[in-house]
């Protein structure tokens, strides 16, 4: 088991570390391992803050990371996530360890592109397009089709294990993808530019720049981990009955903090603090960061919002619609939200919160204070309505100057 195996436990050689182990789980299990509580962690932060990253923020460079029992925290957390049994739970689930895992890849081709310098050992491009079959149905712009060898153009095949990666040497800014694996990758919901049609097309291969592609990557690696979800487990005792506690703390979490349904009121002057900072800085046009992003999002979901409204509301930001329509389609089910924001803690913990007037006294996440404060209030304006009012008014305008 190597550093790589914990970094990306869907790989296949991540599977066979395992396989070649013969770790017993249920003998994991039975006696407590770290690595079923850091499963249990890797559940609990998927389905809460869209991330299976460790709360005790360990890393792979790390003398004390502990790699046997990351790699193994995955098998026991697709076991939890099985035993749960909530189809959303599994989608949000594979959602996020894909998240994690392309953060991951981004930081190491950042790496691979010598942009920082940690001897970490790093996957290329060409090792996540080996994994998914894809080496002959991608090539960097500017390369030739690829003949079994090289994408990019540079030397073929999987870096070495531990080596820092290097396969695909700098990384070009465009791809052609052929068109094939291009539809099976993306989705028009995503929205209107991942249509087909407004994509350019040649020769059979789409072109993207590489940050589509590797949004595209993403769903391949969502596809890889929802694989098999939910296993079979007997309940006549075993595996299932030795995590029946973890399952029980998992589902009364989860009770604890799913709402019965959004406050369904748009009022940004009763917004918290954390989350005016967040639309604050996207409209001075800087990035959020994928937990600010997130937890911005999760918010306004979980305040009612609809995608559409969501991307009209942060018309003049720094979000991208396309961005906003991605990462909704995964924290909304049928019934509107399932999922709240990650907790004030933990948004504490990003450097999001900064716990003003100290008003982490009085709420456990921000949408619990929100909840608080459109119940105290005496009269609220919901945005959509003065949206509409503002939109008829525009119209009116029109027309008295035909
Ligand atoms: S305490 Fe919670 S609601 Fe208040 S700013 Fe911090 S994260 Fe937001």
């Amino acid at each position: 088991m190597d550093v790589l195996d914990a970094k990306y436990p869907f790989f296949a050689s991540a599977r066979e570390a395992v396989a070649d182990a013969a770790v017993s789980l249920p003998e994991l299990v039975a006696t407590d391992a770290p690595a079923v509580e850091r499963g249990r962690e890797r559940v609990e932060r998927a389905l809460l803050d869209g991330t299976v990253e460790s709360e005790s923020g360990r890393f792979p460079d790390e003398s004390d990371y502990d790699t046997q029992g990351e790699l193994l925290s995955y098998p026991i957390a697709r076991i939890l996530v099985s035993l749960l049994d909530s189809e959303p739970a599994i989608e949000k689930y594979a959602a996020a360890e894909a998240a994690t895992a392309m953060d991951r890849v981004r930081g190491d081709l950042a790496t691979d592109d010598g942009l920082r310098s940690v001897p970490t050992p790093t996957v290329t491009l060409d090792d996540l397009l080996d994994e998914f079959d894809l080496e002959d149905a991608v090539r960097a712009e500017g390369t030739a089709p690829r003949s079994g060898s090289a994408v990019g153009g540079s030397a073929a095949g999987r870096a070495p294990v531990g080596s820092g990666g290097g396969g695909a040497g700098p990384a070009a800014d465009h791809y052609r993808v052929a068109v094939g694996a291009y539809l099976s990758l993306t989705s028009p919901s995503w929205g209107e530019s991942w249509r087909l049609v407004n994509r350019a097309l040649a020769d059979g291969a789409v072109r993207l720049p590489r940050d589509d592609l590797l949004r595209a990557l993403e769903s391949a690696v969502t596809e890889r981990v929802r694989e098999g979800l939910p296993f079979e487990l007997a309940d006549d005792g075993g595996i299932a009955a030795e995590l029946e506690s973890g399952v029980a703390d998992l589902k009364r979490l989860l009770s604890e903090r799913t709402y019965a349904g959004p406050v369904d009121v748009v009022a940004p002057d009763l917004f918290p603090p954390c989350m005016t900072n967040l639309i604050e800085k996207a409209e001075r046009g800087a990035e959020l960061s994928p937990p600010e992003s997130f937890a911005l999002m999760a918010f306004l979901v979980g305040i009612g919002m609809t995608p559409d409204e969501i991307v009209s509301f942060c018309a003049d930001t720094s979000l991208d619609a396309e961005g906003i329509r991605y990462q909704t389609e995964y924290l909304r089910d049928d019934r509107g939200t399932q999922y709240p924001p990650p907790t004030c803690e933990t948004l504490a913990n990003y450097g999001i919160c900064h716990n003003e007037d100290d008003h982490m006294q009085v709420a456990v996440d921000p949408l619990a204070y929100y909840e608080k404060q459109v119940a105290a209030a005496d009269e609220i304006t919901d945005w959509r309505e003065r949206r509409a009012d503002e939109g008829s008014e525009n119209e009116e305008g029109a027309d008295a100057t035909d």
